[in-house]
């Protein structure tokens, strides 16, 4: 799960960094309020949306007066913001931070992330803050600095001290810097995030150690125990088909191509979507129903599937094991009738009554296409995809 900047500023800040002081709003005359609340000279209007890049894409602006912050809140509020991280469409504008303006001397990069092959949290530090990390990895990976945090001591001040030397840090600010990297540190492991990153950390005019940006994710699996963090979450900025799939409990993430996946077991719709692939075809989502879904929960699925404008076919692809394949069969014929189906569908079952769920089908009327293996199944769903 993603927040906002504002409020992985107010985690931030509840672990003990130091942020700029900043008012979240939902209009342009809440910017302007903000703004003389806030007091001058300088403030920052801030786009909030569920990406990064917003600098570049024109989200981000620096405002010397209060015209200035009305101006650009009128400007930024409501546009559709493009960046790197938000597709060729963008992501429309709803609310905006407007911070105070900070003195940057220095713009240095931050992050924590869970590192899968030390096991352990990993702190990623670099001198080049402020621009695309990733373009940093990619030319010189050298100026990028990594420790691995034993969980049981936390990050210690010798270790922060040091790479904050490595990034630049000059001596006086050191103890501010080790400071912010702990309530960093502190702050990603306590809220069970995946992902906690400040870009720009910013070393100011007068030595002072400031995070400008936060970026936190957040393990899903985690969220039943913080009720704070699941409170954060923005529906607006999520994907409707899988907000929509997320009540049904199903896992289910939008794709790019046009033929709608429907499968029981993460494992085997990975392999059909890569069969598809193999078949020259685009898969439209990756759908897991779940071992045990009922009539009902599949009958959801298929309505949410069926709701992407772009999709030109259906592989519903089940192997009955706990999930029995009459269940499967009911669901796609109940809603198959509800949304009146008008793009082909292949079915391939396999397992348990399977024989069953087939004749279900196949008395169902529904113009059905069987398959029997998987690359059939692909290769008739990829076809029938290109209208052959
Ligand atoms: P993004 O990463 O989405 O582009 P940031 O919050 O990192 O957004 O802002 C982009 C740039 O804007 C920063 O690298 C920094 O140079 C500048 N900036 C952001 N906040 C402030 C602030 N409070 N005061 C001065 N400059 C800021
Ligand atoms: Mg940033």
């Amino acid at each position: 799960m993603k927040i906002h900047e504002y409020q992985g500023k107010e985690i931030l800040r509840k672990f003990g960094v130091t942020v700029p002081r900043g008012i979240a709003c939902d209009s342009v005359d809440e910017a302007v309020a903000a703004a003389e609340k806030l007091g001058g000279p300088v403030w920052v209007v801030k786009a909030q949306i569920h990406a990064g890049g917003r600098g570049k894409g024109g989200g981000v602006k620096v405002a010397k007066s209060i015209d200035q912050v009305r101006q650009y809140a009128g400007e930024i509020m409501g546009m559709q913001l493009i960046t790197h991280q938000t597709g060729a469409t963008g992501q429309k504008v709803r609310h905006l931070l407007i911070a105070e303006g900070a003195d940057i001397k220095k713009e240095l990069y931050v992050s924590m992330v869970t590192d899968r092959v030390s096991q352990r949290v990993v702190l990623m530090a670099s001198s080049e803050g402020g621009m695309d990390i990733e373009e940093v990895a990619e030319k010189h990976p050298e100026l990028i600095h990594q420790i691995a945090i034993d969980p049981a001591v936390g990050l210690t001040d010798a270790e922060a001290s040091a790479i904050a030397t490595k990034i630049g840090v000059p001596q006086e600010s050191l103890a501010d810097a080790c400071a912010q990297l702990q309530g960093l540190y502190e702050a990603y492991w306590e809220t069970d995030a995946s992902l906690a990153e400040i870009n720009p950390l910013i070393l100011t005019g007068d030595g002072r150690v400031i995070a400008l940006d936060a970026k936190f994710n957040f393990d899903a699996n985690a969220l039943y125990r913080h009720p704070e963090i699941v409170a954060y979450r923005d529906l607006d900025e999520e994907d409707p088909a899988e907000v929509e799939a997320s009540r049904f409990d199903l896992a289910y993430i939008s794709l790019d191509g046009n033929i709608g996946c429907l499968v029981n077991g993460a494992g085997l719709a990975m392999a059909t979507m890569d069969t598809i692939k193999l078949f020259g075809g685009e898969p439209a989502n990756f759908l897991d129903v779940g071992g045990g879904a009922t009539a009902e929960k599949v009958t959801e699925a298929f309505k949410i599937m069926l709701k992407n404008p772009g999709l030109k076919a259906i592989l519903v692809n089940i192997f009955g094991g706990i999930m029995k394949c009459d269940v499967i069969a009911e669901g796609v014929i109940v809603a198959s009738k509800a949304v009146s189906l008008k793009v082909p569908l292949v079915v391939r079952m396999k397992g348990t009554n399977e024989d069953i769920g087939k004749k279900m089908l196949a008395d169902s009327g529904l113009p059905i296409i069987a398959a029997d293996t998987m690359g059939d199944a692909a290769r008739q769903v990829v076809a029938a995809a290109n209208g052959k």
